[in-house]
């Protein structure tokens, strides 16, 4: 029996990925969607890109956004949960794209047919890595072992800052709920206390807040 790399019991056991930082969910049909713009493009570009018979989310892939199978004549796709959940709306887009050159006859490495379908589509908004976002993304995991993520509150009124935390624990949420009033700056008493991650020396993301 031919093995199936996407059981659609893995398809139904993570049916969507909320992303972390925009708190948008991503559902396997809204990736599905996604896939099946850029195939439109990359035709109308004259590509002929291969048919997705399956996609999923995946959660033993850990150390690569995105994986592209080829099966008989069609290809499946994997995603990582993990990166869904951590990277950033735009590189999420570009990664699906990534995935779908991969579809495209003499594309499946990253050579010269890859470079030039990654080049279509750059006027329609797309910037497909000459390095493999999988690659990008090993990097960045690799790092963040080495370094580790923490989280501090800011006082948005004085500039107070707040002691280096591992964990966003539960005071920090209630921090970050929109318009809290329960704690306050240490220093001027203001309620305005925002959370930011850092996740290495100089990269920090101020955390959205949380509507009650
Ligand atoms: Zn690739
Ligand atoms: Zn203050």
């Amino acid at each position: 029996m031919a093995k199936s790399l996407n059981s659609e019991g893995k398809i139904a056991a993570i049916p969507s990925v909320r992303n972390e930082y925009t708190g948008q969910i991503w559902t396997i049909e809204d990736v599905r969607r996604e896939v099946e713009k850029v195939r439109r493009l990359l035709t109308q570009e004259g590509y002929k890109p291969g048919l997705v018979r399956s996609i999923a989310f995946n959660p033993r892939l850990t150390k690569s956004c995105g994986r592209t199978h080829r099966f008989r004549a069609t290809f499946e796709m994997d995603f990582s949960v993990n990166y869904f959940k951590k990277s950033g709306a735009d590189s999420i887009w570009d990664t699906i794209a990534h995935e779908v050159i991969h579809t495209v006859p003499g594309c499946f490495n990253h050579g010269d047919g890859f470079k030039a379908a990654a080049r279509c589509l750059e006027k329609h908004g797309y910037h497909v890595g000459r390095l493999c976002r999988d690659e990008e993304y090993a990097k960045y995991i690799t790092q963040k072992k080495a370094f580790g993520t923490t989280y501090h509150v800011v006082c948005e009124d004085c500039g107070w800052d707040g002691t280096r935390r591992k964990k966003l624990s539960k005071i920090l949420k209630g921090i970050m709920q929109e318009g809290q009033r329960r704690y306050s700056c240490p220093v001027c008493g203001s309620h305005k206390l925002s959370v930011y991650r850092v996740d290495f020396p100089g990269l920090e993301t101020q955390l959205k807040s949380i509507k009650l």
